[in-house]
């Protein structure tokens, strides 16, 4: 298994560092513009609203909006207990910059014990079921405990993201978690969230200036190439179509 990107690349991401232009920057404030109307719609329609924060660039896009215009809406975020240092130093630099502590949801212990106990501490190399059960118990799992009790959650996808993700409504009813489901960043670039990031002083996760998309568990995350899609970086062994941990997949 290769883990690491060999081609050339140069010194720094331009993907993180767009030119600022007029018509960029109007983009952005327009946009910005109609989130902030559409979180603050959201949350009188719905008293228990929560935002799912992994750290990822367009999720400290909806964190800075939310965090600067104080709006009602709880941000919590999954700790699987195998994300890389620097997700861990921003949720440091995110408590300073926002003067907030974080809501974390953990594994279950038990599970976690016994899944490396039998299967091995990196087995989720090993098949697309040891894989999914993984991300069952350090993701899925904890994100129904965080959600339980809530009306409607906020996430940061955008639809070009993934094959998986390419009619993603603003506005949905989630089946499998049995909530309203909101998408703000639905229709934006990867442009405009960086663009975003630099107009506000945004902090966020240094692995993105190092090629890294897209950031989950450091043992299932690499760096991709220039012009590579934006989440092949993630399970990269596997075919790009199943290529959800579980998340966001749609009830059946
Ligand atoms: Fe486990 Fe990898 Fe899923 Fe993280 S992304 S929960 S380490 S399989």
């Amino acid at each position: 298994m290769t883990f690491g990107v060999n081609m050339l690349k140069p010194a720094s991401n331009p993907a993180t560092s767009p030119a600022l232009t007029d018509v960029l920057k109007t983009s952005v404030t327009e946009k910005r513009a109609h989130i902030l109307a559409l979180l603050t719609s959201a949350s009188a329609e719905f008293n228990a609203i929560t935002f799912a924060n992994s750290y990822g660039a367009e999720d400290m896009v909806l964190t800075d909006i939310i965090a600067k215009e104080k709006l009602d809406i709880e941000i919590f975020s999954l700790d699987t207990g195998r994300l890389p240092a620097e997700t861990y130093s921003l949720m440091g630099e995110v408590e300073k910059t926002y003067n907030t502590k974080p809501v974390v949801f953990f594994p279950k212990h038990e599970a976690v014990e016994t899944y490396v106990l039998t299967k091995g501490i990196n087995a989720f190399y090993e098949s697309i079921e040891l894989r999914k059960t993984c991300c069952h118990m350090r993701k899925v799992e904890p994100l129904r405990r965080a959600l339980s009790g809530k009306q409607a959650w906020i996430t940061g996808m955008r639809a070009e993201q993934a094959t998986t993700r390419a009619s993603l409504p603003v506005r949905e009813f989630d089946e499998g978690n049995q909530l309203e489901k909101f998408n703000p960043l639905s229709d934006w670039t990867e442009e405009e969230v960086w663009a975003y990031i630099r107009m506000f002083n945004v902090p966020y996760n240094q692995l993105h200036d190092q090629f890294y998309p897209s950031i989950g568990c450091a043992p299932c995350t690499r760096a991709v190439a220039i012009g590579e899609d934006i989440r092949s970086g993630r399970w990269w062994w596997e075919d790009p179509k199943n290529k959800e941990c579980g998340l966001h997949v749609k009830a059946t």
